[in-house]
């Protein structure tokens, strides 16, 4: 965990930041073709941080030519591995080194309290990039069991030019679940931030050539998805698309590579997660904590939110009234507060979108238990307060829809059975857990849920040592784990057939 300043000194140290606002490539930072910017607004106070860089197709076209010429050139993709996870270590020790710079960023830029970007979203970032550059020169490729007059070589090399695509609820540490692995294997990568949160994956690309990295190997562009985002889509010269964001965008990339080049595309989208809670939950006060943390934790814009809460009739009442105690300690506050355990939704659409699902909430007859309002409107940041809705049926829109917001709402089920029923009955799989002591119970429904990710008698367990993913429109692919080297590497088979000595 990086060190906390107190909140004076964050509003001083943010007063003074000096923000890289160009694109990143070929090793420097250079303005768009066009010379266009656009406004990079924090949420804390919707005031204009910097004018960003706005990439385009030109910008992308750039930054693609680099990726692959350096790819050509060997100097990262031949490198021995010993020299590539040398440079990626030290790149993590710079990012280290500037960690309360980034998470300072990272909270102006998308909102989330500072406690939590510099105790979660910087720390996991690094060590995700540590992780994945110790396991360069540890893994192995193969060989087949094989007739004895051949040799059967199976071995990986690397794609050639990654586009990383992602989104801005974790910016810097969704880049890294892909720049990790995807640099560790040898790729060149262009990393497009969304437009939202563009600020830390700006500045550790500076970071990134000071650690060694050539010239070409990661590069950044700004800009809007429409424009930048597309062009990477489309691109002819660009092998993989690994993307994290919703399912609208995640299908959009796999028209972009029909229409081009048969790339690659690598999807990490949305989630409705049904949190279970059975009857023999072992604790409630703890089932209450996860709950409340797996919805309002990072405002509820977390693909594994805990949107929807399956409660057992016999426990719903006293279950719902000890979420609501725990809801109402996350009173949502300024992001440079230390002491705030919510912060503002990242940007004014974003928080339309939710008060909108609210509205519909209550349309279709959900009864709300608790918050439902914007709150903090005089600072001109963008704040909701943890909402509850109670007797919501698994067809409202509020049950099936990804809200992405600090938005519970309660379904009430008879036994376990048509609990894991309802838990299915959506068109994502991403995330799931399951409360009781009966083990039995516990391993049938893990195995029935379909989704990547099972916690039994926990929220959002896990480390960067187990695959994360989705099932169904969730998405394809696995980020995190050695799993994930996978995905940014051709496996070669190699038949060397042995003449007679
Ligand atoms: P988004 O899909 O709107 O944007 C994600 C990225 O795609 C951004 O960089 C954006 O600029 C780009 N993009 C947008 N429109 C595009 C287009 N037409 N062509 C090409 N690129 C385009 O998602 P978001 O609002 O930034 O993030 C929220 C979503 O991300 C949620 O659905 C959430 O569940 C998902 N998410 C998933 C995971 C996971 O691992 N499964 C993790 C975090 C977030």
């Amino acid at each position: 965990m990086t060190k906390v300043m107190s909140f004076d000194a964050l509003k001083s140290q943010a007063a003074s930041l000096d923000i890289r606002r160009q694109a990143f490539i070929n090793g420097v930072y250079v303005d768009a073709a066009s010379g266009r910017t656009f406004d990079c607004v924090s949420p804390r106070d919707g005031k204009v941080l910097a004018k960003i860089a706005e990439c385009d197709v030109e910008d992308v076209n750039r930054a693609v030519a680099a990726a692959r010429a350096v790819f050509e050139k060997g100097s990262w993709s031949e490198a021995a591995p010993g020299k590539r996870k040398a440079i990626l270590m030290k790149f993590a020790d710079l990012m280290a080194q500037h960690a309360s710079e980034l998470a300072l960023l990272e909270s102006l830029d998308m909102g989330k309290p500072i406690s939590m970007s510099s105790g979660d979203d910087i720390p996991l970032s690094i060590s995700c990039m540590r992780w994945y550059a110790e396991a360069i020169d540890k893994v192995y490729d193969e060989i087949s069991p094989r007739d004895p007059r051949a040799i059967g070589m199976i071995t990986r090399e690397p794609l050639g030019v990654i586009a990383a695509v992602v989104p801005w609820n974790f910016p810097l540490m969704m880049a890294m679940w892909k720049l990790g692995p995807a640099l560790a294997m040898g790729n060149s990568v262009v990393l497009k931030p969304a437009e939202q949160s563009p600020l830390t994956a700006l500045r550790i690309a500076e970071l990134a050539t000071e650690a060694g990295l050539p010239d070409g190997v990661l590069n950044v562009v700004p800009g809007f998805g429409p424009t930048a985002g597309k062009a990477l889509g489309l691109h002819d010269d660009v092998d993989c698309v690994t993307f994290t964001g919703s399912g609208e965008v995640g299908k959009l990339f796999l028209q972009y590579a029909g229409q081009s080049n048969m790339k690659r595309v690598w999807l990490e989208c949305g989630g409705k997660s049904p949190n279970i809670v059975l009857a023999d939950c072992p604790d409630m006060d703890a089932a209450a904590a996860a709950a409340a943390g797996g919805i309002f934790y990072n405002q509820g814009e977390v693909c594994t939110a805990g949107s929807r809460l399956i409660v057992e009739n016999s426990i719903k009442d006293e279950f719902i009234e000890k979420v609501i105690a725990q809801g109402k300690k996350m009173v949502p506050g300024d992001p440079l507060d230390p002491a705030s355990q919510m912060g503002a939704i990242v940007d004014e659409n974003q928080m339309n979108r939710v008060l909108g699902f609210i509205e519909k909430g209550h349309a279709e007859g959900a009864q709300l238990r608790t918050g439902g309002n914007r709150v903090r409107t005089e600072t001109g940041g963008y704040f909701i307060e943890p909402t509850v809705f109670d007797g919501v049926g698994n067809d409202m829109t509020i049950a099936r829809e990804e809200i992405f917001g600090p938005v519970l709402s309660v379904i009430s089920v008879h036994d376990w059975q048509e609990a894991v029923k309802t838990a299915n009955d959506t068109p994502y799989g991403l995330a799931a857990a399951v409360w009781t002591r009966d083990i039995n119970k516990a391993h049938l429904a893990a195995k029935k849920l379909r989704a990547g990710l099972v916690w039994i008698n926990c929220w959002d367990g896990g480390s960067i040592t187990m695959p994360f993913g989705g099932y169904k429109q969730s998405g394809t692919g696995r980020d995190r784990s050695l799993h994930a080297l996978d995905k940014y590497c051709e496996i070669k088979s190699t038949w060397i057939a042995l003449g007679d000595a």
